[in-house]
Formats: structure tokens, C-alpha cells, sequence
């Protein structure tokens, strides 16, 4: 639900750099019509930033924060970790789904994100029957929390390359053929989703083309195509066993990358795989706290960005939501890496680059419009107060370096989707509630 009017900040950071003194005028359809100087009237708060879209996510996986931190074998590793997860992803209702996911969207505005990505693999109901419960728990939390989404139903077929047959903790989320996974689509089709075949271990490379051909006569022309690629040394070795090519080169031999194509992690992308991506105008969603999480590895993210590369953020595992804490990460990582300060900032500093670009990639990657705080996209806002602990003594020209080296979600006041108020005084109205809720669940699917 959109809300017409007027909103007035003391400083806005559009595509341009920040401005002062300007009033957004948005219009019934949450869209921004016009920025202009403003005209007195009160201020609606003191720094405003564009929405921070969160391009990859699976919610539930937010259960099982803090849980499996125990070295157990020396070689524990995502793979390890993805048991622990297929447990839960068994067990779960479109009750508890929805549950979690509310809390998640919630925590998710608190944090700086108006958008997100739902990459959604829970298809089927515990006992394998098929249904839509599942999804529609998902859909009916975001838009009870009030964040925009983009649902990404996933296409999953085989357990690893080589059409490998299904594992039993992959059951609630396989299709037995493409046509029975365009059945679901065809569902949800009122949902406004794209598409994510899961990975080249689960959906066979000459099998996507079909895939997205078969998507698009039911969706039309405007929707993403989202891949998990090249997260693990793993998952890269056991590709070039089975067919002599690395992920990436096999996929980019399959098909033809464009915009359209989100490449998730792309973590172990070769140089020359990262400059094929950035060529062809792909996407590239990095979970920097995921990443860590999972041990999974460091993308090359400034050759990509030298190459012009369109890099979005996503929370994916959401074992700690912050959207400042993301860049801050994939900053650091990057640091660390190459043993240098200032790796993705520009003379003008790093934060506000840095979420700039973080921003309109995200938009590309859920193919919206929000791309940032100009006409025509939607009016999302994240409000920074002056008072906030990050700025000690920061004008508005450097707060975005304050609040990405040592800032977080705690920073945020105020949070706006499409020109209307979700989050106020640090707060969601259903946050108690959906808190107790959440806690419920984890206790009765991990602890209990
Ligand atoms: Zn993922």
C-alpha cells in the first residue's frame, strides 16, 4: 500500500550525491515524482538514503542462527552445515514459515532493506504432497511487514552433476520435470516472481535454456533469473569432473548471460571469468556475512566493480541481518585480500559509493524500480538521525563513511516503502508480537 504526500529531509543522498533541504513529492502510486527544495513546512528527518535492496535470501534459514557452531570433525564446512539445515527444511509448517519470515522481513526494515529477493526452495509440505502453502506463507509476511518482494521460486531437479536422483533431504524441494516446476509458476504467477534455478548441481546447464524460455511465456519479459554459482572449491572441483569445465564457463557456455542473470556468490570466479561476467552485463549478489558464515570464500568484488561490474548485497542465510554490516564486510573482506585500505570507495569516500551502487544494482538484480532517490522509483527511505551513535561529529557529506565503518542497523530511525512509514522510532508495529512468535518456532523446530 503506497501513500501519497510529501516528505522533507535536511539531507538526501540521490544518484547525484547529496543534496540539502529537499522535499519528495510521491505519488499515489509510491513512486517518487519529483525533488525539489523544500518549502519549510517540518522535517520528516535529518539524512535520508535510498532503500537498500536485499537481492538473495532464504528466510527460514534464519532459524538456525547461533545453532551448529560447535567444531565438531576439524572439516566442518558449508557441507556440514547444509545437513544441519536440510533437517529443519524438513520439518517445517507453512505456519512456522510464515513465523519466521514475518520476523525476518521485520528485522530485514529495521536494517536498512525495503526490498527483497526471496530465492524460495520450500515447495512442497512436509510429507512431499504439492501445494502452494508454502510460498503463500512467505507472500502473506512480506506484506504483512511491509516489504517489497520479489519471489524467486527455485527450479531444483537433481542432487549434483550428472542429473544425480534427488536426495531425500532435497524432497520437499524437487521438481520431477521442468513442466511440473512451470505448474507452480504458473500458481504463483500473481505474485510477480522470477525465476532461480538453483544451482548447476541441481538444474542441469542444457536444461536452462528451456527453463527460462517456458518462465517467460507465463511471466512475460520483466523478470530476473537468479543462480547460486561457484560458492564453494567443492562444488568447482566437482564440476570440472563431470564435464571438464568450471561452473561458470559451463553456464556461460549454456546460455546467453545478460542483465537478466544474477549470479549468486560467484565466489571462486576465475579473473577471467569475472571479466566475461562484467562483459555480458550480468549481475553478481554477494552475501558478505553469509560468506563468512559459511566459510565459503572472497570474491575478486574490485576487479568486478573495475570492470563495471553491477554488484548487489543479499542477507541469503540471515543469520545476522544489517545492511551496513554487509558493506562494511565486503569492504573489509576485500582489505584483506589484497592487504589495502579504500578498495571499493572512490575519491569521494566509501560509504555513500558504496551504497549508491549496492542500491541500483539491487534494483537491477530484482529488476523494480528502485534504484535510488530520483523520479520514477519507488519512494524508499532509510532515515539517519543526527543523533545517531555512528555520526559522532560527522556532517551529512561523510555520514555514509561513519555508518559504514561504524554504523549498523541500530542507526536507523525511521523507514519508509513506497512513501509509507514502516518503521518508526526504531521500531515495526508487529515487532513483539512477531518476536514471540518467532521464538516459538525455533524452540519447537531446533531445541525442542
Ligand atoms: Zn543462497
Amino acid at each position: 500500500m503506497a501513500q501519497q504526500g510529501i516528505l522533507r529531509f535536511r539531507h538526501l543522498l540521490t544518484p547525484d550525491g547529496m543534496v540539502h533541504d529537499r522535499q519528495v513529492i510521491v505519488g499515489a502510486d509510491g513512486r517518487i515524482k519529483r525533488v525539489e527544495p523544500a518549502d519549510g513546512g517540518p522535517w520528516d528527518g535529518w539524512l535520508s538514503l535510498p532503500g537498500m535492496p536485499n537481492a538473495h535470501s532464504h528466510v527460514f534459514q534464519r532459524a538456525l542462527a547461533g545453532y551448529g557452531e560447535a567444531r565438531v570433525s576439524g572439516e566442518d564446512s558449508f557441507w556440514s552445515w547444509r545437513e544441519a539445515m536440510y533437517r529443519v527444511a524438513a520439518r517445517i509448517t507453512p505456519e512456522q514459515l510464515h513465523d519466521i519470515a514475518l520476523h525476518g522481513f521485520i528485522d530485514m526494515l529495521r536494517a536498512g532493506f525495503t526490498s527483497v529477493a526471496e530465492f524460495h526452495y520450500l515447495h512442497h509440505l512436509p510429507d512431499g504432497s504439492r501445494s502452494t502453502a508454502m510460498a503463500e506463507a512467505v507472500i502473506e509476511a512480506a506484506k504483512a511487514a511491509g516489504i517489497r518482494l520479489r519471489l524467486l521460486p527455485v527450479a531444483y531437479f537433481h542432487s549434483g552433476f550428472g542429473m544425480q536422483p534427488p536426495l531425500e533431504g532435497q524432497k520437499r524441494f524437487v521438481h520431477r520435470d521442468i513442466d511440473e516446476f512451470l505448474r507452480l509458476l504458473e500458481q504463483l504467477a500473481d505474485a510477480c516472481p522470477g525465476i532461480a534455478p538453483h544451482s548447476l548441481r541441481a538444474v542441469p546447464a542444457q536444461w536452462l535454456n528451456d527453463l527460462v524460455r517456458g518462465a517467460g511465456e507465463i511471466l512475460g519479459d520483466a523478470f530476473p533469473v537468479h543462480i547460486h554459482i561457484a560458492e564453494q572449491q567443492r562444488e568447482v572441483e566437482d564440476c570440472l569432473a563431470a564435464h571438464g569445465r568450471t561452473p561458470m564457463r559451463l553456464l556461460a557456455d549454456a546460455v546467453d548471460l545478460d542483465a537478466r542473470w544474477q549470479l549468486v556468490h560467484a565466489t571462486h570466479a576465475s579473473n577471467e571469468e569475472i571479466d566475461t561476467i562484467a562483459a555480458h552485463g550480468a549481475g553478481v549478489v554477494i552475501c558478505p556475512i553469509t560468506e563468512a558464515y559459511l566459510g565459503d570464500g572472497l570474491f575478486n568484488a574490485v576487479r568486478f566493480r573495475e570492470r563495471g561490474g553491477s554488484l548487489a548485497i543479499g542477507s541469503d542465510s540471515n543469520c545476522r541481518i544489517d545492511a551496513f554490516e554487509e558493506l562494511r564486510l565486503l569492504e573489509y573482506g576485500q582489505r584483506l585480500r589484497e592487504q589495502r585500505r579504500a578498495r571499493l570507495g572512490t575519491g569521494k569516500g566509501l560509504g555513500a559509493p558504496l551504497w549508491l551502487h549496492s542500491v541500483a544494482a539491487g534494483a537491477n538484480a530484482l529488476v523494480m524500480p528502485c534504484h535510488g532517490i530520483a523520479p520514477g522509483e519507488y519512494a524508499d527511505f532509510v532515515v539517519i538521525n543526527e543523533t545517531a551513535d555512528a555520526l559522532a561529529g560527522h556532517a551529512a557529506d561523510s555520514a555514509l563513511d561513519a555508518l559504514v565503518i561504524n554504523g549498523s542497523r541500530n542507526d536507523v530511525s525511521a523507514v519508509y516503502v513506497a512513501g509509507r512509514r514502516v518503521i518508526d522510532n526504531g521500531q515495526h508495529s508487529l515487532q513483539g508480537r512477531a518476536r514471540d512468535s518467532f521464538h516459538e518456532v525455533v524452540r519447537a523446530l531446533i531445541t525442542a
